[in-house]
């Protein structure tokens, strides 16, 4: 990755967080979990509004788990048998579309999406998603972005001629991308609409982690795609550098919302499960700042520790992705 393709690397992290007001969405995303979902009395999650969940990798031997931590009155937990990090209790799922749908949480991070300095790097960062599609095969996708968010990614997909096709459950974020032409649905993968093998591609970047059982979306997204169709997939990386040594402190660790977390092994070993084999992987952005921050006491997101810290020695932004350790995943899978 160039440095351009990345806001914290460019313009370190405490410039990029103010840029893009992220650090607002921070602190706003903490209060609205204690104002919406906290019982005040016991000081835990509403039981009402939550539900546990099971290992969603789903297989027989998924029988136990332990607690890896709390944050912000979420749980964290990690599946004994296969390694997959998930949220539990989780909220509802009827609650996490109302979340999506329209609320002062989803509305504020469509502000985020629409920031000049968030737009500029997002451009970089789709060109070469596209750039790394191209090289698998050269066609003209028929492409549906699920959770496409204002539309940016299918904007360029649309530039280089493909016919964009799109879900959005946020009313806001659904208008926007509707005015730019693309055909997009106010719906989850798993309703009707989509007829069986119509697509070439279908890409969930960033919104796999968000959803509440994720093995049914990839049976509905196996059924939507053609023959050797192509599914592409950004999450949160867990085994990342950053959460390996700031753990709970990552940003990525949102329970109200972030539910199931992959790291490269676990995420092939999902998709393999549901038929797709794996044909493109790698790791995206270092964070190396942001864990050098951390390292010198200072808050990782908004310091700006200026000297690295002897522990990171060995790593600098190209090993950390080499070594598949980026703070988020990028991986493309073949329907099998
Ligand atoms: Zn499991």
């Amino acid at each position: 990755m160039k440095k351009s393709d990345e806001g914290s690397l460019t313009l370190g992290t405490k410039k990029f967080q103010q840029k893009t007001k992220r650090w607002k969405v921070t602190i706003l995303q903490k209060k609205f979990i204690y104002d919406n979902f906290v019982d005040k009395q016991k000081l835990g999650l509403k039981e009402n509004l939550v539900e546990k969940r099971s290992c969603p990798m789903g297989n027989s031997i998924c029988k136990n788990s332990f607690v890896l931590f709390k944050k912000d009155f979420f749980t964290y937990n990690k599946c004994s048998k296969c390694n997959l990090i998930y949220v539990s209790p989780a909220l509802k799922e009827k609650k996490l579309m109302k979340l999506y749908k329209n609320s002062s949480y989803s509305n504020s991070w469509g502000k985020i999406l629409a920031n000049k300095t968030e737009v500029k790097f997002n451009q970089n960062k789709f060109n070469s998603l596209i750039k790394d599609i191209k090289k698998i095969k050269n066609i003209n996708y028929k492409v549906l972005d699920i959770g496409c968010a204002n539309g940016q990614f299918l904007d360029a997909c649309k530039a280089s001629g493909w016919d964009t096709y799109g879900l959005e459950l946020n009313d806001s974020e659904r208008k926007e991308a509707l005015k730019k032409g693309h055909i997009v649905y106010n719906s989850k993968i798993h309703s009707n609409f989509v007829k069986k093998e119509s697509f070439d591609l279908i890409t969930m970047l960033e919104v796999l982690e968000h959803v509440h059982n994720p093995g049914k979306v990839i049976k509905n997204i196996w059924k939507a795609l053609k023959p050797n169709g192509l599914i592409v997939i950004i999450v949160p990386n867990v085994d990342s550098l950053a959460s390996n040594i700031m753990q709970s402190r990552c940003n990525m660790f949102l329970g109200m919302s972030h539910i199931t977390m992959f790291d490269p092994n676990t995420l092939k070993n999902f998709m393999y499960k549901h038929s797709f084999k794996q044909v493109f992987c790698t790791t995206i952005t270092s964070e190396l700042s942001v864990i050098n921050n951390y390292l010198n006491m200072q808050d990782p997101y908004l310091g700006n520790a200026k000297i690295k810290s002897p522990l990171l020695k060995k790593w600098n932004d190209k090993n950390i992705l080499k070594k598949m350790k980026g703070y988020k995943i990028k991986a493309i899978f073949k329907k099998i």
